[in-house]
């Protein structure tokens, strides 16, 4: 008999990521679920210069939100610290690298000019369309229930416009599109607000925006968004419930594993990169 893995007994908050890691492989999402398996604060290289400019952009919108200037140069010289103070620590502090992949020494350069170019591209193109906006949050967890379902988001920038709109902003450092996964992925902020904040779906103005290319791509979210994102929720709760305790399948594919944070912990996903070929 399946054992009881609702989310008030195995105490999980659905979030998006959650349930893309649900998607990705069962047992990672399960190993995620018990704090004392996640290893210090590690990185996937894929997200090494998005984190380093996510936090420099979140530094200088603080500065920002308490009515001071905000600084390019200062935003470039925090991200290029990040990166080196990440890379110099890489084997702890990135998970590929903490895996067995060899990166080479030479990237770091890279790295730092990608971030360089991110973020002039988003002073000079992106912020001057929300400087005159009125901060509300940026880069806090926020949680919300919906049918009794605890439910986490953290956006990148949340602020209303001057028609009392609330832009939801994402910062998407690579200029990918992923289609669908972004607009799920702005509905369940439309969620957030909708339900946590009482605003009707027309005041809430959720957009991408791409630092690559300085795009944004925005975005109106209708009930039919909304009623996607809870047959997500509840499709992804429903999957988890029917999984016996101790056994969450494993999804173990060599890109996968060398990049899963759980990969020390897993006897599959070991096997997975040491039998790759090439290894
Ligand atoms: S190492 Fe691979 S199989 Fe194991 S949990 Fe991670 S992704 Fe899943």
């Amino acid at each position: 008999m399946p054992a009881d893995n609702s989310p008030q007994t195995l105490k999980w908050r659905w979030s998006y990521s959650r349930s893309n890691s649900l998607a990705s492989c069962p047992t990672a999402f399960r190993f995620g679920l018990t704090p004392r398996n996640r290893p210090r604060a590690r990185i996937n290289l894929s997200v090494l210069v998005g984190v380093a400019v996510h936090q420099a952009i979140a530094k200088e919108i603080d500065k920002w939100a308490r009515g001071e200037l905000v600084s390019d140069t200062a935003a470039q010289m925090s991200a290029r610290n990040i990166i080196q103070s990440i890379w110099k620590d890489r084997w702890n502090s990135i998970i590929e690298i903490a895996n067995g992949f060899e990166e080479e020494e030479s990237k770091l350069d890279f790295f730092q000019r990608v971030a360089k170019n991110r973020l002039k591209r988003f002073f000079t193109m992106i912020w001057p369309q929300f400087s005159h906006m009125r901060h509300e949050l940026h880069e806090e967890p926020r949680k919300f229930q919906l049918d009794g379902i605890r439910i986490a988001v953290k956006v990148d920038l949340a602020c209303w416009t001057p028609s009392d709109g609330l832009a939801i902003v994402d910062w998407k450092t690579g200029g990918r599109d992923t289609g669908l996964r972004e607009r799920v992925q702005l509905a369940v902020y439309a969620l957030w607000a909708h339900k946590q904040m009482g605003l009707s779906l027309d005041r809430i103005l959720p957009m991408i925006v791409r630092l690559k290319s300085g795009e944004i791509v925005r975005y109106q979210v209708v009930d039919a968004d909304l009623e996607y994102v809870k047959e997500i929720i509840d499709s992804d709760i429903r999957i988890v419930s029917e999984y016996s305790q101790s056994e969450f399948p494993v999804s173990p594919e060599y890109n996968k594993c060398m990049s899963c944070l759980y990969h020390h912990k897993c006897s599959a996903g070991m096997n997975e990169v040491d039998l790759s070929p090439g290894r």
